[in-house]
């Protein structure tokens, strides 16, 4: 096993033969940090994996994101959904760069016969998340346990659906596997709101703690739910860890790292 340190952007030579294509921060804060970077990760780094790929005949899987649907105006949302994206936003570098990294990757199948897999992740959480990762479970949890008020934006009535990432592990390695380029939805289906999540992980931790509403940044998606019967069709798959067991096994890490 050998790890290489290397940033997607520049070009790189490699003897593979599966690649696994993940690279992008996939927190709001963060991606939004440098957005020039984030939307160049997305067209030059796919360019550059599809590049490699197709040099070593390689099958390559792209991380694509719920993101690709913007702010959905269809519930759930199945994979032919095209979508209600804002391409100018502060959401953009992230959005806009997952769907022109799609269309490289169709692009490549179409012209180069590339054996392309094109997963589109909803949100995923799970032990091994950073401290300061940003999104809201790692965000809730933390906050709980430092005994610090638990900051929602807006008034907690958008909703998203939640997978633990054993369960996402799973999924990606059975797509992986399997003959269908997608693209394909994996997460869970089961919904719930901001508010419902934060009294949840308060309830586990310490009912007391106050929640602090603050304003709801732009181009925050109101719901979000994919429609996950394509993943259940063709590879048998599904989430199979309950949303408070994960949340549970989420805050046992994050004690023993605060510790
Ligand atoms: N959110 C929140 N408090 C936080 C972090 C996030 O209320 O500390 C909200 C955020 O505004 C969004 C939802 O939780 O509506 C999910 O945010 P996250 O950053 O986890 O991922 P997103 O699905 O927006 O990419």
């Amino acid at each position: 096993f050998e790890l290489i340190n290397h940033d997607v952007i520049k070009p790189i030579y490699l003897e593979v033969d599966k690649i696994w294509h993940l690279a992008c921060p996939g927190s709001p804060i963060h991606y939004q940090l440098n957005p020039i970077k984030t939307a160049k990760t997305s067209f030059l780094g796919t360019h550059n994996m599809l590049g490699l790929a197709r040099k070593n005949k390689a099958r390559i899987f792209l991380a694509s994101s719920s993101e690709i649907y913007g702010d959905p105006l269809m519930h759930p949302q199945p994979e032919d959904y095209k979508g209600n994206v804002n391409n100018i936003g502060i959401r953009s570098c992230y959005n806009e760069g997952k769907r022109i990294a799609e269309t490289l990757c169709f692009d490549y199948k179409r012209i180069h016969g590339s054996e392309i897999r094109v997963a589109r992740i909803f949100n995923t959480y799970g032990p091994r998340m950073l401290l300061d990762d940003g999104r809201v479970i790692s965000n809730f949890i933390v906050q709980a346990l430092r005994g610090n008020p638990i900051i929602i934006y807006g008034d907690g009535s958008q909703t998203r659906s939640f997978c633990y990432v054993k369960d996402l592990i799973n999924g990606i390695y059975k797509f992986m596997n399997s003959d269908i380029s997608g693209p394909l939805n994996l997460g869970s289906s089961i919904e719930c709101t901001i508010l419902e999540l934060a009294k949840q992980i308060t309830k586990k931790i310490n009912p007391k703690l106050e929640l602090l509403f603050k304003p709801l940044p732009d181009d925050d998606p109101k719901r979000r739910n994919p429609d996950i019967r394509r993943a259940k069709e063709i590879l048998d798959w599904e989430p199979s860890v309950q949303l408070s067991d994960g949340i549970d096994y989420t805050i046992s890490y994050f004690r023993n790292l605060l510790i």
